[in-house]
């Protein structure tokens, strides 16, 4: 099937990927010159397992194209996927301007029937704006073309892309059209072969869908980390309690991690999104407030741990940083803790000296060249000349450091860690003082 994908992203990219793969003729629309010619190139623009062999096998077999020519793209597609930001708004709403621009210049270039379907996260109601922005165009245009309007929201966890996009767990279809659904039937069936996966649903329920799922995820961690807090303020440790609840099938293990914070593109963006339509609407989503309001508390959690131990003297600290994105098995920084904590540590004088598997370019990026800010080749550059380490992302390259190694570089042997990663027993054993969420402050 002739496919089209506007927006080369973590969604757009990987999602044009695995539909090469499986035999479908894509091409990628962007409006980034620079990021397309660097795809033809070979140069894969997002760290993400397995999408660079995937990208580069399809493009040279010529199953996947990239281009800014969007003309082009539209003639070329019979199904037209909207993967372009919605990125918050000064309100925490979400900013619409880049899907409808999409929507706006298809309608500008389509002369036969096509089916459009938003895969970008989209408040309720983006549909029918979609519908309206497509209609008012054709008709600028006084053509007669007609369309559907699909929602199709995307479920994928970066990190974990591919395999997501490969073996969907559900593919939710909002659409009152049957042949739309047929169509899409039709391209996602080389995913969905082991058992039907395919949810067909009213549009609105597939964009509020959406928006619940990623609320509910980001609520349990809130929920924990409240938890975490509340170990802290009665001398419990979280690490018990959390193994305790999640052995009952219907609490479960996953999902359940105290933390310093959630961060990415997703979860901060879509729990403000959806508790800002509500208030919008008359209504006051009260577990969603909360939910934003603890993890941006959690996410100053390190910097209060830190602050206190040296009674807010930072002033010419030097600190070891171990993962600046925002999870692991990414490079994506967006609303990243390390972000919170470092520019906190910068601000009250001290140095970092920071090391991350894969986002020290996105860093340097970010952050540019500043004195205070020192991107180390391994982790154990990190701990040169550094006070003492701190632990923002749980990469598998931190689980099992070597902790001698660790207390013979720092200056002082004490140990922030942000994701739980250690026993505080077997920490005090190796003569490391340790802080983790919610097990207690110092060891
Ligand atoms: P991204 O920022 O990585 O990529 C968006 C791309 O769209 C950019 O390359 C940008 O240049 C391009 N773009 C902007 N305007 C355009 C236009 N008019 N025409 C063509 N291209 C244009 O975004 P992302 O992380 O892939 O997210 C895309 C959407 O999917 C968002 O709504 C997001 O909430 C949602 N989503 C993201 C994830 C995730 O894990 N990243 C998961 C599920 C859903």
């Amino acid at each position: 099937m002739k496919v089209t994908v506007f927006g080369i992203g973590y969604v757009g990219l990987v999602q044009a990927a695995v539909m090469a793969e499986v035999g479908h003729d894509v091409v990628c629309i962007d409006v980034d010159q620079n990021k397309v010619d660097r795809l033809k190139e070979g140069h894969i623009p997002i760290y993400e397992p397995g999408l660079t062999p995937l990208v580069t096998s399809n493009y040279e077999a010529g199953r996947v194209d990239f281009t800014t020519d969007a003309k082009m793209g539209i003639e070329h597609g019979e199904v037209i996927f909207i993967a372009v930001g919605t990125p918050p708004d000064e309100d925490g709403s979400a900013d619409l301007k880049y899907v409808l621009a999409v929507a706006e210049t298809i309608a500008t270039h389509m002369e036969s029937h096509k089916i459009v379907i938003n895969k970008s996260t989209v408040p309720v109601g983006t549909a029918d704006k979609v519908s309206a922005k497509l209609a008012e165009t054709l008709a600028k245009f006084n053509k007669s073309v007609t369309y559907d309007v699909v929602s199709n929201p995307e479920f994928l966890k970066e990190g974990a892309a591919v395999n997501d996009c490969m073996r969907p767990d559900r593919i939710v279809l909002g659409t009152d059209s049957e042949t739309a659904e047929k169509k899409l039937r039709e391209l996602y069936s080389p995913f969905n072969r082991n058992h039907d996966k395919i949810i067909v649903m009213d549009i609105r329920s597939a964009e509020l869908t959406k928006y619940a799922a990623n609320c509910m995820l980001a609520t349990k961690i809130s929920f924990m980390n409240e938890m975490s807090n509340l170990a802290e303020v009665f001398g419990a440790d979280i690490e018990n309690v959390r193994r305790g609840i999640g052995s009952d099938p219907r609490i479960g293990y996953q999902f359940i991690y105290p933390g310093c914070g959630y961060g990415g593109s997703c979860f901060p963006k879509d729990v403000q999104a959806l508790a800002r339509s509500a208030s919008d609407a008359g209504y006051t989503a009260q577990i969603l407030e909360s939910v934003e309001l603890v993890n941006y508390k959690q996410k100053e959690k390190l910097f209060s741990y830190i602050s206190s131990h040296f009674s807010g003297d930072l002033a010419g600290k030097t600190v070891a940083l171990w993962g600046l994105s925002f999870k692991p098995n990414t490079d994506d920084m967006r609303e990243s803790s390390s972000r919170v904590l470092m520019e906190a540590l910068w601000k009250a004088g001290a140095k970092v000296k920071a090391f991350d598997p894969e986002a020290m370019e996105e860093t340097q990026r970010i952050y540019g060249s500043r004195d205070d800010l020192s991107l180390m080749g391994t982790k154990e550059a990190a701990l040169e000349g550094a006070d003492f380490l701190v632990i923002c992302t749980e990469w598998q390259a931190f689980r099992a450091p070597d902790f001698e190694l660790i207390k013979e570089k720092l200056t002082l042997p004490l140990l922030f860690d942000g994701r739980n990663l250690f026993e505080p027993k077997l920490m005090m054993e190796y003569g490391l003082q340790y802080y983790a969420i919610g097990r207690g402050l110092s060891v």
